[in-house]
């Protein structure tokens, strides 16, 4: 069993509202040993209970805007304004500094989707708070919960494409792979056609890109996409 004193520390930060510093948990990712990667890149550790994503997002205790690092650093006169008068002037202290469990980790995400909601952050960056939380509910196996939130997620990431702003919430996002996981996430949302579209659109990166192993992850998850289009189309003509 890892020591979680050492796979956790705490962190500084400053809120990007009302600039007060308080401190905040991180995980040192290099400390956690992975056992699964599922086919829309949620990971799995040994020590679950230090995933990272639990401690993606800041939340000030002073006035509660929730924000991650790929916020704009800056909120602009109007921001600040609707930020004030829907989230700080309604907030009660409470700290999300110390160990986080999987439900404070929820409200912590979605206390981040309303702030970034409100801020209008970039589509990539509510995409990437809108998966983590659907695969917090993963983690919880709660299925209903967890489809609502790809759903949303899905709808940011095409939107995230069209605009190309997917550099902005995840500088290891690449076109390729952008197009490979909106098809993904349509294949567990069972939009097959949608699925298979963008699964092509990521297939046809595969001359010139040296990500291979999207190439090849894309390539499985059409074929299995083809699959199970086939077979609920069957069990649509019995039932
Ligand atoms: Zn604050």
């Amino acid at each position: 069993m890892i020591d979680k004193v050492t796979a956790l520390y705490d962190k500084s930060c400053v809120c990007r509202h009302c600039q007060a510093t308080f401190s905040t948990k991180r995980i040192r990712s290099g400390a956690l040993t992975m056992i699964h990667r599922d086919s829309d890149f949620y990971t799995t550790f040994k020590e679950q209970s230090l995933n990272p994503i639990l401690y993606t997002v800041n939340v000030c205790p002073v006035c509660g805007f929730a924000f991650t690092d790929q916020f704009t650093s800056k909120l602009a006169p109007w921001q600040k304004q609707i930020v004030e008068e829907h989230i700080s002037s309604k907030w009660k202290t409470k700290n999300f500094g110390s160990i986080r469990k999987v439900p404070e980790a929820i409200v912590s995400y979605k206390l981040a989707i309303y702030a970034a909601e409100l801020t209008n952050q970039p589509h990539s960056v509510k995409a990437g708070l809108y998966l983590r939380l659907a695969w917090l509910y993963r983690s919880q196996a709660n299925l209903a919960q967890e489809l609502r939130f790809i759903a949303i997620a899905v709808e940011e990431y095409e939107e995230s494409y069209i605009h190309s702003d997917y550099r902005r919430g995840d500088k290891e996002m690449t076109e390729v792979k952008l197009l490979y996981l909106i098809g993904e996430l349509y294949r567990r949302l069972q939009k097959f056609d949608l699925a298979i579209k963008y699964f092509g659109k990521a297939l046809s990166f595969r001359n010139h890109t040296i990500e291979s192993g999207i190439i090849r992850m894309a390539h499985d998850q059409w074929q299995l996409t083809r699959e199970e289009f086939k077979e609920k189309k069957s069990e649509q003509k019995i039932g």
